[in-house]
């Protein structure tokens, strides 16, 4: 399904040697998703999830034939097309949709899909609870390419003494038996799909009062969890001065209500319009204030990841390198200036260990890579530790205002290694080509003292 473009790869390879380093390898796709509408009923017993999901379309090519996605552990029963039943296959992991007739480029048609998926790695259960887990190909027929956003409607039927949150806005909830309700959310500002997600449970809820953006913690009762409403209270404390931070720091505000939902475990996942936080690592906050960081990491992420996302796992760093210096940013701005190096020097130390281990890869790469090449010490560790120096060379002033004229620019859209150089040169006027050559498209190890 994915067009790698070969001969293109070949062009900018050529023009490396001859000329500076001026742009990052994207995947093009022949297809542009853009709605997913999709039905679904969990079930706690089975530990399984039924329904269907309509995908809507675009090719950008003509004669397209058919869609292919990965199947994983999910069962396809029917695939209508045009309200008639189409031929679909499965071959390994892929399940192809065979369609009637070839599309023509830039029209947009949907295909809708019944099926059923039991407990993967997509979904999490609990007698109580249940969330989605990374990827959303795990429990969704969908896409998965990380910088072609769409946007999400998605129906949930569950008991009544159980509360469900999805992408976006609460749009209805409606009571459909004695027992079962159907909550509907919709995201209507497009999303990478990674993303998408939802939770169910016997969740209290606490309203942080923020103003502007409405911030909520979803909580299982204390008998299950520990925790009460004056705990979330002091553990979420922050939130509003995080989310006034983010802003400011981005430029621009987030469109719709945030919500923590707080589970069983360790957790840390963020979604778009809500992350999953662990229980275990609230506990460890209400210990220790500076544990913070999972509060702020996946708050962060609404700009830094679901807004601004990295076109491939190549420049992964700005989503996650970029996050991690952000944490540390805030927690300067809310404890001083030794809980930022505090947190620098934390991952200055990952850094040196995966050194130690022979694990050490560049932070951004020039050519595609794929998930399972991502070096994770670099993205997040290297990564943060590149903003802390950039931030260090140009000074706050230059810096924070390069930070905001990127975010801003970049709103809702991916991004790729080069968007940000570019950005940061043009606000500075300093050219960074040998720093990113050195400290981002290298694989040097900064020795500094923090
Ligand atoms: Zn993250």
């Amino acid at each position: 399904m994915k067009f790698y473009i070969k001969h293109l790869i070949c062009f900018f390879y050529l023009s490396f040697i001859t000329s500076v380093y001026s742009a990052d390898i994207v995947h093009k796709s022949n297809i542009d998703f853009i709605h997913y509408k999709a039905e679904i009923t969990p079930d706690f017993i089975t530990k399984s999830i039924e329904g269907t999901v309509e995908i809507t379309f675009s090719p950008y090519v003509d004669n397209l034939d058919h869609l292919s996605f990965s199947v994983g552990a999910k069962q396809v029963n029917a695939v209508y097309f045009l309200a008639q039943k189409i031929d679909f296959s499965v071959e390994g992991d892929l399940f192809i949709v065979q369609l009637p007739a070839p599309l023509k480029a830039n029209k947009a048609y949907s295909v809708k899909i019944e099926y059923k998926v039991s407990e993967t790695r997509g979904l999490k259960f609990y007698d109580d609870h249940l969330f989605t887990v990374y990827h959303t190909k795990n429990w969704l027929i969908s896409h998965n390419k990380l910088s072609d956003k769409a946007t999400f409607d998605l129906s949930i039927k569950h008991d009544l003494t159980t509360t469900a949150i999805g992408n976006g806005t609460l749009v209805a909830r409606k009571k459909v038996s004695g027992t079962q309700l159907v909550s509907r959310w919709k995201q209507n500002t497009p999303i990478p799909l990674y993303t998408f997600g939802f939770a169910v449970g016997e969740f209290e809820k606490h309203s942080m009062g923020t103003s502007g953006v409405n911030i909520s913690v979803l909580y299982r009762q204390q008998i299950k969890s520990n925790l009460t409403a004056d705990l979330i209270n002091k553990a979420f404390a922050d939130t509003a001065d995080m989310l006034s931070f983010f802003e400011s720091k981005a430029g621009f505000s987030l469109e719709q209500d945030y919500a923590y939902v707080v589970v069983d475990g360790y957790m840390a996942q963020e979604a778009s319009g809500f992350s999953l936080v662990g229980e275990k690592f609230v506990h460890t906050l209400l210990n220790d204030k500076n544990e913070n960081w999972f509060i702020a990491h996946e708050l962060a992420h609404e700009w830094w990841g679901n807004s601004i996302t990295s076109a491939n796992f190549s420049h992964f760093w700005l989503n996650e390198g970029l996050v991690v210096f952000m944490v540390a940013a805030y927690k300067q701005h809310l404890f001083g200036e030794e809980a930022y190096r505090d947190e620098i020097a934390l991952a200055l130390k990952r850094i040196q260990r995966a050194v130690k281990e022979k694990r050490v890869a560049p932070v951004a790469f020039r050519k595609v890579i794929e998930e399972q090449d991502i070096n994770r010490t670099m993205a997040y560790s290297k990564g943060a530790l590149v903003f802390y120096m950039l931030r260090e060379k140009l000074g706050d002033k230059l810096f924070w205002q390069s930070l905001k004229r990127y975010s801003l620019t970049y709103k809702g859209k991916s991004v790729t290694t080069q968007d940000l150089k570019s950005i940061f040169e043009q606000v500075s006027q300093v050219d960074l080509t040998a720093f990113f050559t050195r400290w981002v498209y290298g694989q040097k190890i900064p020795t500094i003292d923090i």
